[in-house]
């Protein structure tokens, strides 16, 4: 079973590609967001998704969704059956909006959060009912990027998790369910790790950030994208498999070189530097044309990995 109605409450960056995503999979959306720039911010995610689109379905897109502005969550919420709250990462402003939400919403809707890090179980005490909220964490842009981690919090009901499944599923994602409440969940681990050793790489100069992704996106960034990291690896042990790259490369694999460094503290020093280098990477182009270029290279790798594991 999919989604009726579906209702967005923050249309941000990821709140507007929610948007976008459920618009162009033809489900109804009813936005709720008090920033009297959202409008033209969504559209904006919409003109840039819709092109996205375009090229992976040349043939047409089925029938776009009604997008609809309403004046507050409980007119966003009334009648829908899928409601993805995208506020700002604040705790007591997501304890606000979410007791809003569960005031107003059907029992039975699934009520899904975009948080990064927060704690379902920490989110859900100030809900009459907790039991439909899941913690669905995307990747930007929404409307391309697959993967949705699913987390269920200390009063989470199975069949909501369930549930919530089938409905990200049903508009073309990647479900995950995580097994165990952790801050952070699982991507964003990962990508923490990578964040902190590339803070200190910058700050000793080392490299520059077009450097490092350079270095990233020639190498393991597509063999990553094409296989994740232990299948790799178990390729790269030759014909043994992941037994013999772990007899191989176990011994640093256990020394971390982080040990032998000391990570750096995010001084306004260093955002400077990184911002700065930065500017000079994009060579004077806009985010929106950006966007653009990154959103094509999705569609193209997309499209090559689907022909793959057909
Ligand atoms: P953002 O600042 O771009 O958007 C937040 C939006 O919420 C704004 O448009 C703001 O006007 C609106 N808002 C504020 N108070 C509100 C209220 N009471 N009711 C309704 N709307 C309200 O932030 P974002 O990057 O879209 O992040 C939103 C959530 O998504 C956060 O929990 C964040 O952790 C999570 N998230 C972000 C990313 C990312 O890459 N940016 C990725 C995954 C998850």
């Amino acid at each position: 079973a999919g989604i009726r109605k579906a209702a967005a409450v923050g249309g941000g960056v990821i709140g507007a590609g929610w948007v976008a995503r459920l618009l162009l999979n033809g489900i109804d959306v009813s936005i709720y967001d008090p920033d009297p720039e959202a409008e033209r911010k969504v559209s904006e995610v919409m003109k840039n998704s819709r092109r996205a689109y375009k090229t992976m379905v040349p043939d047409g897109l089925p029938k776009e969704g009604k997008l609809t502005f309403a004046k507050s969550i409980q007119e966003a919420v009334d009648g829908a059956d899928f409601i993805q709250e995208s506020v700002p990462e604040r705790l007591e402003l997501k304890h606000k909006v979410l007791a809003e939400i569960d005031k107003h919403a059907a029992t039975d809707a699934i009520v899904g959060s975009s948080t990064s890090g927060i704690l379902p179980s920490d989110m859900q005490t100030a809900m009459k009912h907790p039991e439909r909220l899941v913690v669905g964490h995307p990747y930007n842009p929404v409307y391309l990027l697959p993967l949705v981690e699913i987390v269920g919090g200390k009063l989470t009901s199975p069949d909501a998790v369930e549930k919530a499944r089938e409905l990200y599923a049903s508009i073309g994602m990647k479900p995950v369910v995580i097994r165990k409440e952790i801050e952070a969940f699982v991507g964003d681990r990962l990508l923490e790790a990578v964040w902190r050793e590339s803070l200190w790489l910058i700050k000793d100069d080392i490299t520059t950030v077009e450097e490092l992704d350079d270095i990233m996106r020639y190498s393991f960034g597509i063999r990553w994208a094409q296989m994740g990291m232990f299948q790799v690896y178990r390729v790269a042990g030759g014909e043994a498999g992941m037994r013999h790259f772990i007899a191989q490369f176990g011994p640093c694999l256990s020394w971390p070189w982080t040990k032998l460094m000391d990570v750096p503290e995010l001084t306004e020093e260093l955002v400077d530097k990184i911002a700065n280098q930065s500017d000079e990477q994009a060579h004077g182009l806009s985010i929106r044309e950006l966007e653009r270029i990154r959103d094509d290279n999705l569609v193209a790798i997309m499209e090559a990995l689907s022909r793959q594991n057909k």
